[in-house]
């Protein structure tokens, strides 16, 4: 195939045998994202620095790549042996192409990059040589080396050139596997999904627990859920299940035995206490929500204190410090915002104070913790989960 897709990716910070691991980690999730996306079996090619896709490219795979995390950008491209006289037309034609398909640019400028030192003195020569040919053929084309609309770009390759007109933006950050494994504690909400799919970005794979109103709401809060998880695991290379723990009938016992102003914290420590139980099964070493600080009365830095104090394990949360315009913002631009504000009733809510105590003290939740079984609570939880593997 004379056409594939050239994937770059930031090589700076990576030595040894760190850029080894990472670039294989790359191009396995590459070729499984894509695989899954498109049906087809991908094929990868590693090469100086630079991976090759052999894939169609249209907007299933464009959409599929952006998804892939450790992309910087990437550019559709067309192999040309690495002789003058082929690269000349191919530059041409590559041209001729790119402006029946958007019209003609305001400018363009060609862009060389060379591995090796042939075809020249410089990048910079060929870069002048290059530029004089297209000017010639499209007289309507100025040239701008600054601001371009239009790049004609070259990798000069010992046998075999690329030569590209497109490039797009990676998602940036980590290839997933390349970090660790966490567990997200995913609510039906906006911001769980979200925290979820930074954890993927930084390389972690990200497993799921929801925690199910189960009585008291309805089967289509947990259809949300599974929806976002699938949409969640289009971020990862191999989809991983979610944890389904029944807490209604927790949540209800809690609720009959403690002051409602803190009952909602009482219920956090306890998600995360069984997540912590639930974590060391799936080899997570760390778990993620999507708190952010002030964002509602329970998320004050005093409150995040006190529920982490029930954990031993990290507590991460990605979107600490975000605005909820920000977080809705990224919820859109990742694809879960529509799922997220489907409507559903969520457990949370579920026999919890409106006026929920903005500074709860560990004493006095340890008091109110006192009067429940906590161990029995934590245990009949585990022993209630369901596996869904959405
Ligand atoms: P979200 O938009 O993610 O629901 P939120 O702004 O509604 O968050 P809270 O309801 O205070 O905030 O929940 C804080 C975090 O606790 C959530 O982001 C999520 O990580 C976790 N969480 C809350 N409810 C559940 C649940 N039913 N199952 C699993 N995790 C939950
Ligand atoms: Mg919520």
């Amino acid at each position: 195939m004379d056409r594939a897709v050239l994937i770059r990716y930031h090589e700076i910070a990576l030595k040894g045998e760190n850029r080894r691991a990472f670039e294989e980690r790359l191009a396995i999730n590459i070729r499984k994202i894509l695989t899954r996306a498109t049906g087809i079996q991908v094929k990868t090619q590693r090469e100086h620095g630079r991976i090759l896709v052999e894939t169609d490219w249209n907007e299933t795979s464009r959409e599929a790549l952006s998804r892939v995390f450790g992309i910087t950008n990437f550019s559709p491209m067309r192999r040309v042996p690495s002789i003058m006289t082929e690269l000349r037309s191919a530059v041409i034609e590559e041209t001729q192409a790119y402006i029946q398909k958007y019209g003609t640019p305001a400018s363009f400028r060609i862009f060389t990059r060379r591995t090796e030192k042939i075809l020249g003195e410089s990048s910079m020569q060929i870069d002048r040589e290059m530029g004089a040919i297209v000017c010639e053929k499209f007289p309507e084309l100025k040239v701008d080396l600054e601001n371009p609309v239009l790049t004609i770009g070259l990798e000069i390759r010992k046998d075999t050139s690329f030569v590209w007109t497109n490039k797009m933006l990676g998602p940036q950050g980590l290839p997933v596997g390349s970090n660790g494994n966490v567990l997200a504690l995913l609510s039906g909400g906006i911001d769980s999904p979200v925290a979820a799919i930074e954890a993927l970005k930084r390389g972690a794979r990200v497993s799921y627990v929801h925690f199910y109103g189960t009585p008291f709401v309805g089967q289509e809060a947990l259809e949300k859920v599974e929806d976002l998880v699938r949409l969640i695991n289009r971020y990862q290379p191999d989809p991983q299940p979610l944890y389904v723990v029944p807490f209604g009938k927790i949540q209800e016992q809690v609720a009959l035995a403690t002051d409602k102003r803190v009952r909602t914290i009482i219920y956090r420590r306890l998600m995360i206490r069984i997540a912590e139980a639930l974590a060391p099964k799936l080899r997570a070493q760390a778990l993620i929500t999507g708190e952010s600080i002030g964002q509602v009365a329970s998320q004050t830095i005093e409150n995040m204190a006190t529920i982490n104090s029930a954990a031993t394990i990290p507590v991460l949360r990605p979107l600490v410090t975000h605005d909820k315009d920000e977080i809705i913002a990224k919820a859109k631009r990742l694809g879960t915002f529509t799922t997220s504000i489907r409507p559903a009733a969520d457990c949370c809510t579920l026999f919890a104070d409106r006026h929920p105590a903005i500074r709860a003290q560990l004493e006095r939740i340890h008091e109110e913790e006192a009067r429940l079984p906590m161990n029995e609570l934590i245990e009949r939880a585990i022993s209630g989960i369901e596996i869904k593997r959405v």
